[in-house]
């Protein structure tokens, strides 16, 4: 009997209640979110009185220990956001739950993250026999399994990462992100990061660009910006010389950024508006469109992957794994776009992974501390195929 817990009715968590609901190995699932008439939409499109809802306010652990002590689950999938991934933990440990999550933690007053403040709870995940998955969406989560992926079948030595995300669609709008507006502007808004010979190099925001050629959609303005999974990545593979991360982004798209920092629209402080407290980064969310109803007219693809160079029986060679993502298929399927889609579905395979027994062990892990094979084994069956590519420029 195995019980799946979901927090979270965004886009993210339509989609891995859609792909819960069809798996078999979760016996019951429960929906809980702030909103419940969110998870009740949610379930209703799920439909076979395959999911609970419940609400819960997940900033606040008593609320979350009351909600386990009500259902019992034995993991905990947190779809809401990086604020609540603490909080969600140690309600975990004070129930004895399971935890999975797919970015890591943010504190709301600070635009930034790092896995810091969750390999902290290594030590009290273990002593508790609990497992704590961390980053298991797209990217982090599908580039993190590739590349174990890579450097268990394909390399001796990992020297070159170059993980490369392209969102070709188009959704109509003059303007809107993909995912939790919130997050996702202090995330590209922040300066650039990446990996070289075992330090960290910084630079402005977007500084480095290259056109990169993308499968089955072509050339596209490309950026070098900080991305989560470069820090576990360097970490668990140490031969790792130089680690990027490269998002394209169209010239409307960053026109906007741009007026939205320069106006101060960006701001995470709180401001006085007509005596009213008002942090507007949050009052931007709420005029902008919700990344969920962009799936409507959403069309084109998403293309991510890793563009790896290494060595393999003493010889260079050079790997290239990805996965095209059609932003129409996957809101026939779920009723969401590909971003959400995209993360939402290893979301619900790595806890599916955890349920069988195959990703289980007591502590704090990044998804590519597992083995990946029986991850990759099924992925493309929940509607993530990957290509793979040897021996090609890679043109980084
Ligand atoms: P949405 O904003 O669409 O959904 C977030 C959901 O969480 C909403 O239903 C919201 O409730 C709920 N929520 C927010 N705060 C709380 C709280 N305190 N208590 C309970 N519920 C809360 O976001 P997305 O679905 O786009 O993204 C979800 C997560 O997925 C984010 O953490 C994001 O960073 C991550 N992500 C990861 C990616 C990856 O590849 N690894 C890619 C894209 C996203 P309400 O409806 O009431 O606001």
């Amino acid at each position: 009997m195995f019980k799946l817990m979901i927090i979270g009715a965004g886009g993210v968590g339509t989609v891995v209640a859609h792909k819960a609901a069809a798996n078999p190995v979760f016996d019951e699932i429960v929906l809980a979110s702030r909103t419940k008439s969110k998870a009740d939409a949610i379930a209703q499109a799920v439909g076979g009185g395959r999911i609970k809802t419940d609400s819960v306010d997940a900033d606040e652990v008593s609320q979350l220990v009351e909600l386990f002590n009500k259902y019992r689950p034995d993991l905990v999938i947190n779809v809401a956001l990086p604020y609540q991934d603490l909080t969600i933990m140690d309600a975990c440990l004070e129930c004895g739950v399971n935890y999975l999550d797919t970015a890591n933690y943010e504190p709301k007053d600070e635009a930034k993250f790092e896995y810091s403040w969750q390999w902290a709870y290594q030590d009290r995940f273990k002593k508790a026999g609990l497992t704590a998955i961390l980053g298991c969406g797209f990217d982090p989560g599908m580039t993190s399994i590739y590349t174990a992926y890579a450097a268990k079948h394909h390399f001796d030595e990992i020297h070159y990462l170059d993980i490369v995300d392209c969102n070709a669609g188009n959704h109509g709008m003059a303007f809107a992100t993909n995912f939790n507006p919130e997050i996702n502007i202090r995330e590209v808004t922040q300066k650039g990061r990446y990996w070289e010979n075992g330090k960290w190099v910084e630079t402005e925001p977007h500084e480095i660009k290259k056109d990169l050629t993308y499968p089955e959609i072509g050339q596209r303005d490309s950026y070098v910006i900080y991305h989560e999974e470069l820090e576990s990545l360097v970490k668990n593979f140490p031969t790792i010389k130089r680690a990027r991360f490269w998002m394209t982004f169209g010239q409307e798209y960053l026109t906007h950024l741009r007026v939205i920092q320069n106006i101060g629209m960006a701001r995470i402080d709180e401001i006085d508006y007509n005596g009213c407290k008002i942090v507007p980064i949050q009052f931007l969310k709420a005029v902008l469109p919700d990344p969920k109803s962009l799936g409507e007219n959403y069309t084109g693809l998403t293309s991510i992957g890793c563009r790896i160079k290494g060595i393999k029986d003493g010889k260079e060679r050079t790997y290239y794994i990805y996965n095209n993502c059609d932003h129409e298929k996957a809101y026939e399927e779920t009723g969401t776009q590909a971003v959400s889609y995209t993360t939402g579905v290893p979301a619900a395979l790595g806890a599916a992974m955890f349920a069988k027994g195959l990703w289980k062990a007591p502590g704090v892990f990044n998804v590519e501390e597992f083995d990946p094979d029986p991850f990759m084994a099924e992925i493309g069956k929940q509607g993530l195929p990957f290509v793979e590519k040897f021996d090609v420029d890679l043109e980084v």
